[in-house]
């Protein structure tokens, strides 16, 4: 199949689809450029440059003996292998990484010093070998840098960003090959052949990397419409999507979940006496001792105010223990040397239900605990009294607020 395609190939001229990729690789430069403008992804900037430097370099490849040019053969090998440097960059920008100038012209120098060894010359396939090397090991590079991320969101499901280069760099070793098989240069229709790969992987390379900057800017716009801006916990929304999704899982494996409603004591005093600003610095210590002292998976937010809340998989007991463990890290928290210095407490309710009950009428349950939680002196845990289960009231310990009479739970309890 492939020597057919080589020889429909050889009808192709060589000169014509050199001048096709260039403006390919002009077209999608500017296009790359003009999306980085728009969404201010650095590595857009970087593929887009790299896309137009190697139409230039492929310009004067054109131009070499058309219009005498001094070194212009020279200068648009070293432009290329820059050009293929600065891809491979844009892959680590994108991923956050570094820029590392010496490994993005590494190929550019090693070209230019084979180039003055006379070694190079004597060996016929050599150009072709070494050339077809570099740009194997910039791809694979490319490659590399996409399968580190793999784990993360944003490629999870792009398994062709990874295939596409592993896929060019393959590609580029068959006339590594070739030349150990004693083929010194490749025929006409071979190198038509991979100048049309070489476009088409341009093209894809182009598409690959313009889906994921916009997966990028679209998950990064969906994290802040769900993030309360002080705490970086979730806001209401994105609460209710996150808890959303682990009830969901939860209905699965059938095992409970529980909220946890967390209210700071009498905070109205800590602005008043402090200032708004230090109200907020203790608003941010209570969101990282939350963060610090429960589990990753369990879903924290700020519903507004000083009203945080918790949903967690498990049963009541486990979540009186998690609510305690929140308490007393927060009461220490607030007193440590790098605290804002402001003694402040907090109080908590606990529901627990099956996963499949509604979450808001959760959280009303959990309310009401933390409503008794208050009345009974602030600074402890109480669990809804409905939900008290043999064993929860005891790891409470001497701060856990004795339920109130059955009957009295019946009718809802008002917050505030
Ligand atoms: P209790 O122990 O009964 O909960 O008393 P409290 O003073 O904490 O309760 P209250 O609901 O009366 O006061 C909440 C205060 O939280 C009132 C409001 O000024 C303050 N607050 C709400 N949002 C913010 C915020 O984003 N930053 C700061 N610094 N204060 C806030
Ligand atoms: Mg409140
Ligand atoms: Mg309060």
């Amino acid at each position: 199949m492939f020597a057919r395609l080589a020889e429909a190939s050889t009808t192709l001229d060589i000169g014509t689809l050199f001048v096709i990729a260039t403006c390919v690789a002009a077209l999608l430069g500017l296009f790359l450029l003009f999306a980085w403008l728009q969404d201010r992804v650095a590595a857009l900037a970087w593929w887009g440059a790299a896309y137009l430097i190697g139409g230039f370099s492929g310009l004067l490849w054109r131009l070499d003996g058309v219009v005498p040019l001094p070194l212009s053969d020279d200068l648009a090998d070293i432009l290329l292998f820059i050009a293929l440097g600065m891809i491979w960059t844009a892959a680590r920008v994108f991923h956050g990484r570094k820029v590392r100038f010496g490994a993005m012209c590494y190929g550019a120098v090693v070209w230019s010093a084979a180039n003055l060894s006379p070694e190079l010359a004597q060996w016929p396939a050599g150009r072709t070998v070494l050339s077809s090397l570099i740009v194997a090991n910039y791809t694979f590079w490319i490659a590399a840098e996409l399968w580190r991320e793999r784990r993360k969101t944003v490629i999870r499901q792009r398994w062709p960003a990874l295939l596409v280069p592993m896929l060019h760099g393959a590609i580029f070793l068959f006339p590594v090959a070739l030349a150990n098989l004693g083929v010194h240069s490749l025929a006409r229709g071979w190198i038509a052949v991979f100048a049309i790969e070489v476009v088409l992987y341009m093209v894809g390379a182009a598409f690959i990397v313009l889906l994921l900057a916009k997966d990028r800017t679209v998950n990064r716009y969906k994290a802040a419409a769900q993030t309360d801006p002080l705490t970086g916990l979730f806001n209401r929304r994105g609460l209710f999507e996150v808890a959303g999704a682990l009830m969901a899982r939860n209905l699965k494996t059938l095992e409970p979940v529980c909220v946890l409603a967390f209210d700071l004591d009498r905070f109205k005093s800590i602005n008043d006496r402090f200032g708004h600003k230090m109200g907020d610095a203790v608003l941010d210590m209570f969101a990282k001792t939350v963060k610090k002292t429960m589990r990753g998976e369990d879903v924290v937010g700020r519903l507004g105010g000083e009203e945080f809340i918790a949903v967690i998989s498990g049963g009541l007991a486990d979540a009186c223990i998690a609510a305690e463990r929140v308490r007393v890290a927060f009461e220490a928290a607030a007193l440590a040397p790098d605290s804002p210095g402001v003694p402040v407490t907090v109080s908590i309710g606990v529901a627990c239900g099956r996963p499949n009950v509604a979450l808001d009428r959760l959280i009303e349950r959990a309310d009401a605990a933390l409503y008794r939680a208050k009345e009974n002196g602030r600074n402890q845990v109480a669990a809804a009294e409905d939900m008290i289960v043999a064993g929860a009231a005891g790891v409470l310990g001497a701060k856990a607020a004795a339920p109130a009479p059955r009957a009295a739970s019946q009718a809802p309890i008002p917050l505030r």
